[in-house]
């Protein structure tokens, strides 16, 4: 038994076995070999278990998708085992002296090019096969398999670190808990874990991923932090007492469903909720959150190879709006960019990301892409309670584009006889400090404010969110941005609109109170987090003098 501690980003705690996660994407390298016979071999170990691999594949979509559907998975196979495909590799590796993964990469691309100029779609389609099956043979090269994929078996995901697109792209029904060696407790990571109420730890360390192997029992604590490796009974045991402990709380929790986000002297709240994805729904509904105050929609297009069309994003939108009925759905359009990247967006590699190209300044930038996305909201608009939002905001003079390119996107939809609703509020996230002190000249021009503490804390204290050594140094409870807060809302006020908290701080009950005086009217938070954030509201009396120190000696 082994114990590793890093920081636990989500208080759940889980028991099973591990699975490290596998790059697909293995870098390719050209290397001049001193055997090729020695690389004729590796290549047919591969070809080899890349061909078991698909068998179990084919013999699993069989049963679950039907013989129609499996089929590929025999075309897949022909391809492996292609006369011309290994001929063209073997004569590389020989010719050539060159290593085994170089030759299937480099073959690939040119088959995969020669089936793209094919006239016949049929032929075209086996370009992207081909890759694939290339893929295949590489990771099998690289020890990168993906035969646990056959099991349904929930496991540990362990990894170095993930981005968040690696993390949308696991099978959410697969994954027991999240526990890297890297990685910060407010990235994105982080966020999509408190969101899909999984365990997750972060920051183990080096030696952690040294130790581990595939198939490995492990306990991730995401209460302590701590990761126990190949735990003894007495352990397990423990393990399992405190997770009874922790399923009997959240069933006293549930006592609080349908009751109002009220305090004791009567002042009430919004307790709405973040999602990632349509998937997350359910949470929502289940945890009796009032309204969902952030869908992170950047999300629909990190879950893509391209960009998703006006048509593919109504359907998600519609669905979320749909499954909500009246209450309020805040759509955020699309905030990519820093952590958060996606292929097709060639984005260039910038100095510093998280101040660089990204969200509405991506938007503003690409208005095609922005336009395609309001047109969908808007059209969505009339399927339920709509409120769309824009990030990362810091000047007067983006707004007023966004606002017109707004119109400019209803106008359209007028002239082309499509409904939309005209009753969208419209906001914007204060995350930026910029966006805090001019909150004044803001706040006439939208209905609401959603201040996202996460991006507030990395711009007001200078921390980049995603580096794991300066943790001590981003104080989210610091005066700074409790300060910037206060002006927002006084702010949003006085100009008609209402201000609500959408970043991770506002699951932080121990500032419940001081949001609830600052006079926030909405909390936004993991689904999993609803219940816990109404118990407080429930406990707080705010006609008794502040308990908040910040409160009684800073305003
Ligand atoms: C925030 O910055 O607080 C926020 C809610 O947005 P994101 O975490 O997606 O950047
Ligand atoms: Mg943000």
């Amino acid at each position: 038994m082994i114990r590793f501690t890093g920081k636990g980003v989500y208080g759940a705690i889980a028991a099973g076995k591990i699975s490290i996660f596998k790059r697909q994407d293995v870098q390719v390298r050209r290397v001049k070999v001193e055997n090729p016979e020695e690389e004729l071999a590796r290549l047919a170990a591969a070809k080899k278990a890349a061909l078991d691999q698909l068998s179990e594949i084919y013999q699993k979509a069989l049963k679950e998708v039907g013989e129609a559907n499996a089929q590929i998975f025999e075309i897949h196979m022909m391809m492996v085992e292609d006369d011309d495909y290994n001929e063209a590799i073997e004569e590389m590796i020989n010719g050539q002296s060159v290593n085994a993964e170089y030759a299937v990469a480099v073959t690939a691309d040119n088959f995969a090019e020669m089936f793209a100029s094919m006239e016949d779609s049929y032929m075209q389609a086996r370009a992207a096969d081909v890759r694939d099956i290339s893929n295949r043979i590489i990771a099998c090269m690289s020890g990168c398999t993906d035969e646990k994929t056959a099991s349904d078996e929930k496991v540990i995901i362990c990894a170095d670190d993930l981005a968040p697109s690696e993390t949308v792209s696991l099978d959410k029904e697969r994954v027991l808990a999240f526990v890297t060696a890297h990685g910060s407790s407010n990235s994105h990571t982080a966020i999509l874990a408190r969101n899909m109420n999984i365990p997750a730890i972060i920051g183990l360390g080096e030696a952690f991923l040294r130790e581990i192997h595939d198939g490995d029992m492990a306990i991730a604590d995401g209460f302590t932090g701590e990761f126990i490796l190949s735990p003894d009974e007495e352990t397990l045991k423990a393990c399992r007492q405190k997770q009874q402990a922790e399923s009997e709380k959240k069933e006293l929790l549930q006592k609080l469903k349908g009751k109002e986000n009220i305090t004791l002297d009567g002042t009430k709240i919004n307790i709405y909720a973040n999602i990632g994805s349509a998937d997350n729904i359910g949470a929502v509904l289940l945890n009796d959150a009032g309204g969902i105050g952030l869908f992170r929609s950047e999300f629909l297009y990190l879950e893509n190879t391209d960009y998703p069309s006006e048509e593919d994003q109504l359907k998600v939108y519609k669905r979320v709006l749909e499954s909500m009925a009246a209450r309020k759905v805040i759509i955020r359009t699309l905030d990519i960019g820093a952590d958060k990247q996606a292929d097709y967006f060639k984005l260039e590699r910038e100095e510093n990301p998280a101040l660089g190209l990204r969200a509405i300044r991506l938007c503003l930038s690409r208005p095609e892409i922005f336009r395609t996305q309001l047109k969908a909201l808007y059209r969505a608009s009339v399927y339920g309670n709509l409120g769309i939002m824009f990030p990362m905001i810091t000047s007067v003079s983006e707004l007023e584009e966004i606002l017109a390119l707004c119109e400019e996107v209803k106008a359209e939809l007028k002239r082309d006889h499509i409904e939309y609703a005209e009753n969208v509020e419209l906001g914007i996230m204060i995350e930026t400090p910029a966006a805090a002190i001019i909150s004044d000249r803001l706040a006439p021009m939208v209905d609401f404010f959603s201040v996202g503490t996460n991006d507030l804390t990395q711009y007001t204290l200078a921390c980049d969110r995603q580096n794991p050594h300066i943790e001590r140094f981003c104080d989210t409870h610091h005066e700074a941005i409790l300060r910037l807060i206060e002006i927002s809302a006084k702010n949003a006020h006085k100009h008609g609109a209402w201000i609500g908290i959408c970043g991770e701080l506002a699951a932080d009950t121990s500032l419940t109170e001081t949001f609830l005086r600052m006079g926030i009217d909405e909390l936004s938070v993991s689904p999993g987090f609803v219940l816990k954030v109404r118990d407080a509201v429930r406990s707080i009396d705010l006609s008794k003098p502040p308990t908040d120190f910040f409160l009684a000696n800073k305003l």
